[in-house]
């Protein structure tokens, strides 16, 4: 069990888990032979460098909760073998992809409607005005202003799920909303000196705009000043960053997991949860968390959305071969 980040028992009580721990508990509940009933077989994560779908947003349900996936744009990023990866492996899972020049790494909004509850969860990146996948356009598109959202619940600081947070002056996007994080992200990131000791990246690029979100945004801290909406609950996932956040989503007995950055791509760090990322803040961490996480999901057979996975990114995980596959719920639309 790691260390840092597991609750205190001096602590009030919380309404969160950690996946090391309740992996077990996950296990327990047999797979009963459920596989997404729509699974796109084919679907790897793969996209296409053009990959804006043509609708950005897409609507469900989960139980009681009308919920929309908010596309936000997208990064390319160039292929870079990870320090624990064999090159011939990583080759091979280029190779499988179509050996693409770049990956594409989407960014998926969700926003949670029930009763008078208007709930973001992460806000993309920022500078999208004028896109088609604008979140405040798409946002308007269903009837709801700024003004409109009552939670914004953070699964962490990097800019992609927080740059939307600001405006073009730096004052809040969604003045009226509480904004929630886990504790552990908002210490990490306003220290005086975070250990980036294992940041495989200039940390100048994610710092300080994570400094100027937790300084402008007044953000209640998860567990220690307040709780979620019913139904959910968070789940420290550190790694990526100490207070990575993944969400479990629960309404008249239907059930999804957001994964946030779990995974960048389906085609590699689900075969591959042992491989990390540039931008995880401790990646032997992330690698655990990660494993452990997709190890009970695949065992509960239960739906997941990925902040990073292909648009709608809703689908389910599997177990192949020692590892782990992505089953799209649909194959990606994109124009
Ligand atoms: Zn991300």
């Amino acid at each position: 069990m790691r260390s840092g980040g597991i609750f205190s028992s001096s602590m009030k009580p919380l309404s969160r888990r950690l996946w090391l721990q309740q992996g077990s508990a996950l296990l327990a509940l047999a797979f009963l032979g459920r596989t997404a009933a729509r699974a796109d077989e084919t679907g790897t994560g793969v996209a296409t460098p053009a990959g804006v779908p043509a609708q950005p947003i897409h609507r469900f349900r989960v139980g009681d909760f009308e919920a929309s996936v908010l596309f936000s744009g997208f990064m390319e990023v160039k292929p870079q073998c990870p320090p624990e990866a064999a090159e011939a492996a990583f080759a091979d899972a280029l190779a499988a992809l179509g050996q693409p020049a770049s990956l594409l790494y989407p960014f998926n909004v969700l926003l949670l409607c029930r009763g008078t509850e208007r709930i973001l969860i992460d806000a993309g990146p920022a500078k999208t005005e004028g896109k088609p996948y604008h979140l405040l356009s798409s946002l308007a598109a269903l009837g709801l202003a700024p003004d409109d959202i009552t939670h914004v619940i953070l699964t962490h600081a990097h800019f992609d799920h927080s740059g939307g947070l600001l405006d073009a002056r730096r004052n809040p996007v969604f003045p009226r909303a509480t904004h929630l994080c886990l504790p552990e992200e908002i210490d990490f990131w306003t220290s005086e000196q975070p250990d980036f000791s294992e940041l495989r990246m200039d940390p100048k690029f994610l710092w300080p705009h994570a400094r100027q979100v937790f300084a402008r945004v007044p953000f209640v801290r998860i567990g220690t000043q307040a709780e979620l909406p019913a139904g959910l609950t968070p789940i420290l996932s550190p790694g990526h960053t100490p207070g990575h956040l993944t969400l479990r989503i629960e309404s008249r007995g239907e059930v999804l997991h957001h994964i946030s950055d779990l995974t960048h791509h389906a085609g590699l760090w689900l075969p591959h949860p042992e491989w990390s990322l540039a931008s995880d803040s401790h990646p032997a961490q992330a690698s655990r968390t990660r494993t452990a996480a997709f190890r009970a999901l695949a065992a509960s057979g239960e739906r997941v959305f990925g902040f990073h996975l292909p648009f709608p990114a809703l689908g389910r995980i599997a177990t192949e071969g020692g590892t782990f596959r992505w089953l799209p719920e649909e194959s990606q639309r994109t124009g």
